[in-house]
């Protein structure tokens, strides 16, 4: 389960965060942040463009909580499958999109979380933060969020500077008909944070550093 990718960005020693890709969704998304704020927690959500501009409403309850909202894509697909201006037109149109909704995000997370060297660069250009995760929950697959909990304990549990992936919608592949377990475990996953006084915060409040 850890760590999925060299290199990656983790948060700093105290702080863990929680990231939710391929919302925003009408039903999930609320949950989530509903679940967030009975602890007082914040976490990242890397929406989906168009996603964002058809519940403009989700998004601005996911930054008034406090939350961080980051780019994910326009387009679902993976950056190894497209050239530099593939990469660069799925960000410019996405960032576009949200941009009229009163968003520029600072972090970015790519499809898959496959980064090339277009990615890096791009991201670079344009002063996003890339970030992957190295604790993977698998929460697609629709097991039942005390399983993903149990797989996450016998791993020696949540760890300061932890990004742990979820998901607030379904997105390509996703082997379920909804997210309920995903807030199942979200819910558990504070609870552990609160007992482990670990706080859980959005990416760019982590202060980012490489493993
Ligand atoms: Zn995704």
């Amino acid at each position: 389960m850890r760590p999925a990718q060299a290199g990656y960005l983790q948060c700093v020693s105290g702080t863990i965060a929680l990231t939710f890709d391929d919302g925003p969704n009408p039903t999930w998304t609320p949950r989530i942040l509903g679940a967030l704020e009975r602890r007082g927690a914040h976490a990242t959500f890397f929406v989906q463009a168009r996603r964002a501009l058809e519940h403009r409403e989700l998004i601005e309850a996911t930054l008034a909580a406090g939350n961080e909202v980051g780019f994910h894509c326009l387009d679902h697909v993976r950056h190894s499958q497209r050239g530099w201006e593939g990469v660069v037109s799925d960000l410019e149109i996405g960032l576009e999109m949200l941009d009229r909704l009163g968003v520029r995000p600072a972090a970015w997370r790519a499809p898959w979380g496959i980064e090339t060297e277009v990615t890096r660069m791009v991201a670079a250009e344009r002063g996003l933060r890339l970030w992957g995760w190295n604790v993977d929950t698998h929460d697609w697959r629709g097991d039942p969020a005390r399983r993903m909990f149990g797989a996450l304990e016998a791993q020696g549990g949540l760890r300061g500077g932890d990004v742990i992936l979820m998901h607030d919608a379904l997105g390509p592949g996703a082997l379920r008909d909804g997210c309920g377990e995903t807030v199942a475990l979200t819910e558990l996953l504070l609870a552990r944070a609160g007992m482990d006084d670990l706080s859980p915060a959005p990416v760019s409040a982590c202060e980012g550093v490489l493993a």
